[in-house]
């Protein structure tokens, strides 16, 4: 009989992997001098780059489908089409929320503890050229956030990974599944049979995992060694210690007060999801262990993580938001800018939105930040500093955001009847 259980040891064998990634791509790197280049180019393109990208290109191969079987399914075996809606609202509502005291986080400990960079040499940076939806509109402004929910052409939202837009097309597609299922003579079993098949596909790219997460760390060492962190301790200390802050102070409020969880059970049963997090540096391409792991380990109803679970994956970001809030704080202090009280509520404002805007994929919060700056007045030349650490700084920050995800997750299920309590507490 067939199962569709994680592989066996899964955290145990990707901590291995990191740690062996880790080990033997600071062997090389260190003893780089020793080495013949094309052996060290060799091996880091052809072993690390190579495998780590083949690894993120399976997980993202299935985003996609992942994504519209389950949504499909999950509204279509919805009854009462009213519950959706009461859904979607308390989902964007606590993501705002969650990402709004996110950022009010890093402005007050970057406040407290006087986060500053002054004296920090300026590095070189070429702002990338923005993208635009229409003409005049750049693709992360408001307005083309807003007019990718609505694709204009069903395949071309698929082929651009739009997930908003793929995320309105599962619900339309499901309602009307729903609808019509007695005249279709019961399609939509179809759908849940095709749902069962891919998430077997995710695991059997999960039982590679040990394998993907050694090449990818070993890509990142390689490529810098493990002493990027420079001048630019105050900024990173600071950061991690809000990005931890928050993953255990807020979601452990929230969980407890909105929906009486025990926060100790969740972080347990986050464990695969953050490793995976951090180590593909994308909520996006995580989207199936969290999927999976909120569905089957948490008890929240398919129905409902199937929605909050993309959605959260593509606006839902506490930990860029952090990153973003106390960047700005520290690229004005390299500018010898002062920040005024109005300054302080635009970032808040600013970066809620550029984390909605920002893409699912690794650095993007990075691409996102100039938006704020920009406004701001700042220049751009200190991103060329955070660049730097921006790397290990990312895995971290897209753990925060996935832990995100699956708390409010938990919460709406909970608050809809739809959480299976018995599973979480297991
Ligand atoms: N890598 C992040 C994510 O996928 C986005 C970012 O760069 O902040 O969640």
């Amino acid at each position: 009989m067939s199962t569709l259980s994680a592989p066996k040891n899964l955290t145990r064998n990707v901590l291995i992997g990191m740690a062996l990634g880790v080990a033997v791509a600071s062997a090389f790197y260190y003893s780089q001098s020793s080495i013949s280049e094309t052996i060290y180019f060799g091996i880091q393109n052809y072993v690390f780059n190579l495998g780590g990208q083949v690894f993120k290109n399976l997980l993202m191969l299935v985003v996609v489908p992942l994504v519209f079987f389950s949504l499909v399914t999950g509204i279509s075996s919805l009854s009462n089409m009213v519950k959706l809606g009461s859904i979607a609202i308390k989902t964007i509502g606590l993501y705002l929320f969650t990402t709004a005291i996110a950022v009010c986080f890093a402005l007050f400990f970057g406040w407290m503890f006087g986060l500053s960079g002054e004296g920090v040499e300026v590095g070189e940076y070429a702002a990338k050229d923005p993208t635009y939806c229409i003409a005049g509109m750049e693709s992360n402004s408001v307005y083309c956030t807003v007019l990718n929910i609505f694709p204009n052409n069903i395949f071309g939202a698929f082929i651009q990974n739009n997930m908003l837009g793929i995320v309105f097309i599962s619900i339309l597609f499901g309602i009307a599944l729903n609808l019509t299922d007695d005249l279709t003579d019961g399609f939509s079993k179809t759908f849940e049979k095709l749902n069962t098949v891919f998430i077997k596909i995710v695991l059997i790219i999960m039982s590679y995992a040990p394998i993907g997460v050694f090449c990818l760390m070993g890509s990142y060492v390689m490529s810098k060694g493990l002493n990027i962190f420079g001048d630019l301790a105050q900024y990173v200390l600071l950061l991690i210690f809000v990005l931890i802050f928050h993953l255990v102070f807020t979601y452990s409020l929230i969980l407890k007060l909105f929906a009486n969880l025990n926060p100790i059970t969740f972080f347990k049963k986050m464990k695969n999801v953050i490793l995976f997090a951090f180590s593909t540096s994308s909520s996006a391409a995580s989207i199936p262990i969290t999927l999976k792991t909120v569905t089957d380990e948490l008890g929240v109803k398919k129905d409902v993580s199937s929605f909050v679970v993309p959605v959260g994956a593509t606006i839902n970001m506490d930990g860029t938001a952090i990153m973003q809030g106390l960047a700005t704080m520290f690229v004005a202090s390299v500018a010898l800018y002062d920040l005024s009280l109005v300054d302080y509520m635009q970032i808040v404002l600013l970066a809620i939105v550029a984390s909605i805007g920002t893409a699912a994929v690794p650095s993007a919060g990075i691409i996102t930040l100039t938006l704020i700056l920009g406004s701001l007045g700042l220049g751009l030349e200190a991103i060329g500093l955070i660049l730097a650490v921006d790397r290990i700084l990312d895995m971290l920050r897209t753990s925060i955001n996935v832990c995100g995800d699956a708390a409010v997750a938990c919460v709406v299920a909970n608050s809809e009847d739809m959480l299976d309590k018995n599973i979480f507490n297991k």
